[in-house]
This record gives C-alpha cells, structure tokens and sequence, in this order.
C-alpha cells in the first residue's frame, strides 16, 4: 500500500478555487447539467483568458477551469457570473450538488424534479459539502456508478422513488412534488441523525426513519450514453475529461459554422458531452468519437504538474499506453485515485516520482511490482499484457 495522500474533505467551486500544482481550479457546475452554446463558448474564452486553456469534466459532471491565478481570479468570477455560468451569490455552492441524467428532455421527469428542486433548495438542509443528489428518472437508472448521496430514481414498477446511498432499495413516492418533498425531508433526517460527522450516507449507520422504507427496488440499469448520434444531438468523449477550449469552441461553432445549430451541451458524468441539436458528429481533433477508441476504457488523474500530490505525470503515460492492455486502465498520480473508484484490469500508481504496478485493483491496492520509470512501467505493461 503506497503511503496516504492527503485527503481534504471538500470540494472546490468557483467561489472557493483550490490551489493546485498548476494554481487555481475552478469549479463551475453547469445549471440543470446544461450550458448553452453562447455559455460554453464563453467558458472556453475564459478558460483561455484568465486559466491554461484547458477544460476538465469530472466525474460528478461538473467542469473545471485550472491555472488560475491570484491575480486572474476576480476577473474570472466577474466574467462566469455576467455569463450565468456562476451565481453571483456564494452560497448558492453551498447547497447539494444536483447531477441529472443526461438526455433529459425538458418536462420529463428529471427536469420536472430537477426544476422543483432548484426553486426549493433553501429547503435542504445544509449538509456536508462533498454531499450530492442524483435525478435520475428516466425510464431506467444510469447514474448508479457515479457518486450520489441520494438518488430519485424508476422503480421496477415505473413510478418514482428515493433512495439512499448504501441500500439497495428505498420509497416509492407518487409523483415529481412527492419526491422532492420526500428527499428533502431525508436531508433533515441525515443532518439530525449525525450526517456532518458521517460526512456522506453510505456512511451513515443510523437506522432510517419508518417514513422511509427501503422496500421498494430500482429498475435495472440502463447504459451509459454511447458516443455517436443520439437522439438529442451527438455525443462525444474527452480523453481522460480533458479538453483544450480551442476544441470545445470548434466543435460547438466551427470556423465554417456547418454545425451552428448546436443548441446546448449536457455534461455526463462519464467524461462525454452530449451536443445538443448537433447533426453531424464534429470532425476534430482532441475529441474521442468512436465507441471503440481504447481510451474510453482508461482512467487518468491530472498527475503532475497539475496536482500538488503527484510526483508523476499520468496523462501523457495513458496516451502512450492507448490500446496496449484489453481491459480496463488506470493511470493515478498518487494512491488516492481520484479518476476512477472501482479496480481496474491495470492500475500503475505514482509514488516518489516513480509507478508502482497494481493488478486487479485500485490506486491504494498492494503493487505487485514498485519503483519503476515510465519507460520501464511500459515494459512491464506490455509484458504483462502478452503473457495474458
Ligand atoms: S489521484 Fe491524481 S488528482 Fe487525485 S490527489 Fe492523487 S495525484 Fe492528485
């Protein structure tokens, strides 16, 4: 086990950047998980105006600018919030962060909820800030693989239910008002029952409230949205939830302007944009667009220089190693193992400037191998994946 990196216990927004190995990230969440066109051009000049010019998808499909300074901070702020990608009310970052599935239409359930939720989220409690809610209430649950502190989700019987993290089931409610009411009356019975010492539910042991039986199932997963064309627009992926804004702009309005009806972007918790209204698949570089591309099935952390705990760089390693291992891959600059939660096929993990090797695990795994440079972590991928 590779020694402990610091964990901080919060997470950044725009008002309150964190500090990193390239200066400050700034989080924005995108309102409804949805950016027009004219906001994420706007993003994209700010990202080249005031940050590195590099945009970053999370997994909790928020996006961040980095390289921030001190000194460009202010502007930025200024500038996301007369663009209304930022409340200009800090406290609005306080409330839970809301992730939707993607491909939401407007009036279906998801945004119903979601709609209800925003005009009554002073109604929440105030909780933990690492904290979430999924709205995920499609025909079927996509986002049971992303973070979410409590989900509305379909039951197997259709209707609509809630359900926290760490049980496999919850309550049917009736309707889009009844969910919202029931969620935030969980929030107050996590806060009152010790949440902020639980610090997230699936934590949390107390035993739930006889108005909130876990006795009703969620309905089987559906899939993740494929890249390609979809029926809201196209999808596409960025290598290892990363984009350089020149990208993002030539995709959204190409210099030709072919592709002008581009509506909006929805931001998906799995390093994909939806780009809505779009008709042809944007013919550039930087982008993934192809469901066999081998880094849809990588994970990358920022690494060095980006972060302040890495001693190694991840990024350009998981270029290098595109296609070489079947499987899945995960490239952490450091044993937290930020971009990626469950075990992966190959997992090589920075420590003191060199990778360790993890097979069948995580970035905090046992190595079977330790110390190596990046060419000799090569080596032994591509030895371990002939001997399979
Ligand atoms: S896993 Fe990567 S991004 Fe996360 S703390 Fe470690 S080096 Fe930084």
């Amino acid at each position: 086990m590779s020694p402990s990196p610091r964990i901080k216990g919060w997470c950044p927004g725009a008002w309150r950047p964190m500090a990193t190995g390239d200066g400050l990230l700034v989080r924005v969440r995108p309102p409804l998980g949805q950016l027009s066109r004219e906001q994420t051009l706007a993003l994209c000049d700010a990202a080249e105006t005031f940050g590195s010019g590099l945009i970053e998808l999370t997994s909790r499909a928020n996006l961040q600018l980095r390289g921030v300074t001190d000194e460009s901070w202010p502007l930025l702020m200024a500038f996301l919030v007369e663009h209304q990608l930022v409340s200009d009310d800090p406290d609005a970052e306080r409330q839970p962060q809301l992730m939707l599935a993607p491909a939401w239409q407007v009036g279906d359930d998801t945004h119903t909820i979601a709609s209800l939720l925003q005009a009554r989220g002073s109604e929440l409690a105030t909780m933990p800030g690492k904290v979430g809610i999924a709205i995920d209430a499609g025909n079927a649950p996509v986002l049971g693989d992303s973070a979410a502190d409590f989900r509305i989700e379909r039951s197997t019987e259709g209707g609509l239910m809630v359900r926290p993290d760490g049980y496999a089931q919850g309550t049917a409610v009736n309707n889009t008002e009844a969910a919202v009411e029931q969620l935030i009356r969980l929030t107050h019975w996590f806060v009152n029952t010790g949440g902020w010492e639980s610090g997230r539910m699936r934590r949390h042991t107390a035993p739930l409230p006889d108005w909130a039986p876990a006795d009703t199932a969620p309905a089987s997963h559906g899939e993740k949205l494929a890249l390609g064309e979809n029926r809201e627009g196209m999808v596409v992926g960025l290598p290892f939830g990363r984009v350089a804004a020149d990208t993002l702009r030539e995709a959204v309005f190409p210099a030709s302007g072919s592709q002008a009806s581009i509506s909006a972007v929805q931001v998906t918790p799995w390093r994909r944009l939806l780009l809505k209204d779009c008709d042809t698949l944007p013919a550039v570089d930087g982008l993934i667009r192809h469901n066999s591309d081998p880094r849809l099935s990588m994970d990358a952390c920022p690494g060095a220089p980006f972060c302040e705990q890495a001693s190694v760089a991840t990024q350009p390693l998981a270029e290098k190693l595109s296609g070489w291992v079947e499987g899945t891959v995960h490239i952490s600059g450091c044993s937290k193992g930020c971009a990626r939660r469950a075990p992966a096929d190959v997992c090589l993990v920075g420590q003191a400037g060199r990778f360790n090797v993890v097979v069948n695990g995580g970035a905090d795994s046992t190595p079977i191998k330790t110390g190596f440079t990046e060419s000799e972590a090569l080596d032994v991928i591509k030895k371990l994946s002939e001997s399979r």
